[in-house]
């Protein structure tokens, strides 16, 4: 089969020809039918973060259909349409038993990102307990972008417990932000996007913005007030993380508001003791979702509750032209990756 590999830290990935795998007794094949690709990928590509060892495939956001399936799968079988829950967590911890498996201490990878080969690939092995279906409503492109953009926007909106009437703040509409304003609206809370750039905001509108601020022309904090009477916002959803957007973030809530922290960068914060305290500010970090999250976030999809955040699609072969765009911000929303449907290579290992 053909695979995005990469071989070299700093390197464009390599689409090469390698064996395709085949899937053990609890585990299933699937046939990649689309595949995002995001600023994870181009940290990943850069060796920032996540060092997976190489050579590696990359790909953490995929969705196709069922190939093969092992011996002791029963809960699904061929042609069924599927997407990645991509953490391998071990079960038994308090964190897995208590339904937060995304913060499990004994992960044992994750796919596309670190230890388990990702879903730039014509195929995919995954254990059958990490796979989620979902129906012929949603395309593949859509579903593939639930298995990060999705499940992060939708758990990230659970973690900030917004209300009908609140008003929220959403700083950073890229993929996690384009769903996360419209997995907030559908609280009943009143939004407003906030992002650097003019075609942002007119898209964060047309997602269902009340109200957008472009930043670097615009004053955050004083706009954000004008918008409130005054009083600031009950939540911030911080999808960039940087500095400055959480210094912003802070100065933006109301007394007893909080912010919830989706995004990081390098970057540490100095934020105002005194203001935290004597407001009962709240801090709140969110990391991707459990798999719950992203069962939830297919059914809102599939029910026609919100518009796609697709707005790039490129051929697999053109990966390193997808990350040249993802680097120069062409970006819109999330760029999907289509796998070609026919002339599939069949090399396989036995
Ligand atoms: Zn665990």
């Amino acid at each position: 089969m053909k695979a995005a590999i990469l071989r070299e830290f700093g390197q464009p990935l390599s689409v090469e020809e390698i064996e395709t795998p085949r899937p053990n007794a609890d585990e299933v094949l699937i046939k990649v039918r689309a595949a995002g690709i995001d600023g994870t990928d181009l940290k990943l590509i850069e060796g920032f973060g996540y060092r997976p060892d190489l050579p590696f495939t990359t790909g953490h956001e995929s969705a196709g259909v069922i190939h093969e399936v092992g011996t002791d799968v029963t809960d699904f079988s061929p042609g069924d349409r599927v997407i990645t829950y991509n953490f391998a967590t071990c079960g038994n911890c308090l964190l897995c038993r208590s339904n937060r498996e995304q913060l499990c201490p004994n992960m044992t990878g994750i796919v596309g990102v670190r230890a388990i080969p990702g879903g730039h690939a014509e195929f995919l092995k995954l254990p059958a307990r990490q796979v989620v279906s979902f129906p012929e409503t949603i395309s593949f492109s859509d579903a593939a972008v639930l298995c990060d953009a999705g499940i992060t926007a939708l758990h990230a909106v659970e973690r900030s417990e917004l209300k009908s009437g609140e008003t929220v703040a959403i700083i950073g509409v890229g993929g996690v932000g384009s769903y996360a304003i419209q997995f907030a609206k559908l609280t009943g809370a009143r939004v407003i996007a906030v992002d650097v750039t003019n075609t942002k905001t007119a898209r964060s509108l047309e997602l269902g913005a009340s109200a957008a601020i472009n930043s670097s022309r615009q004053d955050v904090v004083r706009e954000i007030r004008q918008l409130t009477d005054g009083d600031g916002v009950d939540c911030v959803i911080d999808v960039v993380g940087r500095e400055s957007t959480i210094a912003a973030g802070v100065e933006s809530l109301r007394n007893g508001g909080r912010v919830v922290i989706v995004g990081y960068t390098p970057e540490n914060y100095a934020l105002s003791g005194k203001r935290i305290a004597q407001n009962e500010l709240q801090i709140i970090g969110t990391r991707c979702g459990r798999k719950q999250d992203l069962m939830n976030t297919v059914r809102l999809v599939a029910e026609g509750k919100t518009h796609s955040i697709v707005t790039d699609q490129l051929p697999f072969e053109e990966i390193n032209e997808a990350l040249c765009k993802l680097r120069a911000g062409e970006v819109l929303g999330r760029l999907v990756l289509q796998m070609p449907e026919t002339a599939l290579s069949t090399t396989t290992s036995s």
